[in-house]
């Protein structure tokens, strides 16, 4: 138990200290700074060349989502994830070491090249993530979860990173043991995670951008907006469920482009009673949940 205890209390303070230095001290090896950078450079893409021109360059929510990018990028691992990633770890490993597994990794990609661990790394991570937004559409507890998201109303940026801290959760534990077996665990490569984040930014942008042929290949702001719009075709839970890459939306049958969307309405039915504020957004997943099953019972 203690040292359970002992993992929670260095992950938090390892994890404050570390917040810490990357505010204190920029540098090019610090997401921090790229985050900020990124945010900064795509706003003025925005604000210089917009799709919207109507739009105003502090958008509705610009605010609030950016609260949720500071707290989603950082504030959450602070407080939570950090600790709980840790002892999750500890214990599975634990579990795994009682079964008689002393290392469940399938196949070593130390040896590799780097660039070839780093292309692997990021296409199986992104396919999981893929799977894993598409089940955030079709199942009712975990679509709850993700209206959180889905509740931004005016696209830019900042959008990115609304969303319900849960997901962080969904996404890491799904993704874990996969790629512990390739020799990942969790560690993330720097540079693939500031591509991910730098594309991320760009689909949920106001630019018009929509990288030629390599459409196929990258998710970008005319294909997100559709997975953002209001009104689908009849029987769809959902369409473009790419994070970076949009070829697995060609490949599996659920790209929709039907024109530019440049003025789609955006969100979801029912959405004028979603709370608008961090706190209750927060709540709101787990006040639903309550609601379903007084009802059922
Ligand atoms: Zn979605
Ligand atoms: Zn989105």
């Amino acid at each position: 138990m203690q040292k359970y205890i002992d993992i929670i209390y260095n992950a938090y303070f390892g994890y404050f200290d570390y917040l810490k230095n990357e505010i204190l001290y920029p540098s090019f090896l610090n997401y921090f700074w790229w985050l900020f950078g990124l945010s900064v450079f795509v706003w003025l893409l925005e604000i210089f060349f917009p799709w919207r021109e109507n739009q105003s360059i502090l958008r509705k929510d610009f605010w609030l989502d950016g609260f949720y990018m500071f707290f989603n990028f950082f504030l959450f691992s602070l407080i939570a994830y950090n600790a709980i990633s840790n002892v999750a770890v500890e214990l599975f490993n634990d579990l795994l070491g009682s079964l008689g597994v002393e290392n469940i990794v399938a196949i070593q990609v130390e040896s590799w090249p780097t660039w070839v661990q780093f292309l692997l790394l990021f296409v199986v991570a992104d396919f999981m993530q893929w799977n894993v937004h598409r089940a955030l559409h079709k199942y009712p507890a975990l679509w709850e979860f993700h209206k959180v998201h889905h509740s931004v109303e005016e696209m830019g940026f900042a959008a990115h990173l609304r969303f319900h801290w849960m997901e962080t959760i969904i996404y890491k534990t799904v993704q874990y043991i996969p790629l512990a077996m390739i020799g990942f665990g969790l560690i993330d490569f720097f540079i693939v995670h500031i591509f991910t984040t730098a594309i991320g930014h760009l689909n949920h942008a106001n630019l018009r951008i929509t990288y030629g042929p390599l459409k196929f290949v990258f998710n970008n702001p005319v294909m997100h907006i559709w997975h953002h719009a209001k009104h689908l075709p009849k029987g769809l839970n959902g369409v473009n469920y790419g994070l970076t890459l949009s070829v697995w939306d060609y490949l599996f049958g659920t790209a929709y482009i039907p024109n530019e969307g440049k003025n789609e309405a955006l969100g979801f039915e029912g959405m004028e009673s979603f709370p608008k504020t961090f706190w209750y957004q927060t709540i709101y997943p787990f006040h639903t949940k309550k609601n379903n099953e007084n009802i059922s019972q």
